[in-house]
């Protein structure tokens, strides 16, 4: 099993097929991945929803990126984002308003033109306070991989075994346009049954759904990094710029690719 943890509060900037030149901030224990899904492709790799390792403070993130700012500035580096990712789910954290609040300011700060970018599983979205505090960064990138349950569980592999499609649909809608869909497609095999989010029929189903929500834009790549699961295909970029295109001439909305 692939596990590549990120071993620091602020890490890079790397160069994110994405987001641009993106420095990371992470909310979550260093050492273990705590997040509401267990992907399959998750490159924190798999394991348990609850981690054992405490959670950095607020005080500790704004300590953290105040001097890895300082430092980029020092040496002439200009991010173009700040991007809220990690070993899982920002949002799990309990002071993610807080912290969406000290990291804009720090922003505003150092780098003003810089985006503030949130890569989430929509998990958690239902929670007013989590809705609120997305709907005040510049990309506010929300998980939606299959319109179909029985996928969409094989993909992500919630740990609340409640979670569903119609739900989450129901609470993109809320963001009334200020969002941006995020969507891997894949397919493979895992514990004896094989899935895949490329046939017409998934594509299409998923497309009504990206109508029904109507973000401003929609991102869609597939496998980057090594995953966890070694029986997962990376789907090639040909694949997803039609899927893309099919998008566009459905809906009118535009998905950028990432191969
Ligand atoms: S939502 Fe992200 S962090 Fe959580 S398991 Fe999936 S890929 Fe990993």
């Amino acid at each position: 099993m692939a596990t590549v943890l990120y071993p620091d509060i602020v890490f890079g900037p790397v160069h994110s097929r994405r987001l641009g030149i993106s420095l990371g901030i992470n909310l979550l224990p260093l050492k273990r991945k705590f997040c509401t899904f267990d992907c399959v492709y998750c490159e924190c790799g798999l394991g348990e929803m609850f981690a054992k390792n405490p959670l950095p403070s607020a005080e500790d993130i704004a300590e953290a990126l105040r001097t890895k700012l300082q430092a980029l500035k020092a040496e002439g580096i200009t991010p173009d984002v700040l991007t809220f990712a990690g070993n899982g789910e920002p949002t799990l954290h309990p002071e993610f308003p807080q912290i969406v609040e000290v990291v804009t300011a720090l922003r505003n700060e150092f780098f003003p033109d810089a985006k503030v970018s949130v890569l989430s599983n929509a998990t958690q979205i239902h929670r007013d306070e989590i809705r609120q505090a997305l709907l005040k960064v510049d990309n506010n990138i929300l998980k939606l991989d299959s319109a179909f349950d029985d996928t969409m569980r094989q993909m992500n592999r919630p740990w609340n075994p409640d979670y569903n499609v119609a739900d989450l649909v129901k609470n993109l809608q809320a963001f009334e346009g200020r969002l941006i869909v995020q969507t891997m497609f894949l397919k493979g095999s895992y514990l004896g049954r094989s899935f895949d989010n490329t046939t017409p029929e998934e594509v299409q189903a998923w497309i009504r759904l990206v109508d029904a929500i109507r973000p401003a834009s929609v991102m869609i790549y597939s496998l980057d990094r090594e995953a966890p699961v070694k029986t997962l295909e990376k789907i090639p970029v040909e694949k997803l710029r039609e899927i893309a295109e099919e998008l566009k001439k459905a809906t009118g909305i535009a998905a950028t690719v990432a191969g």
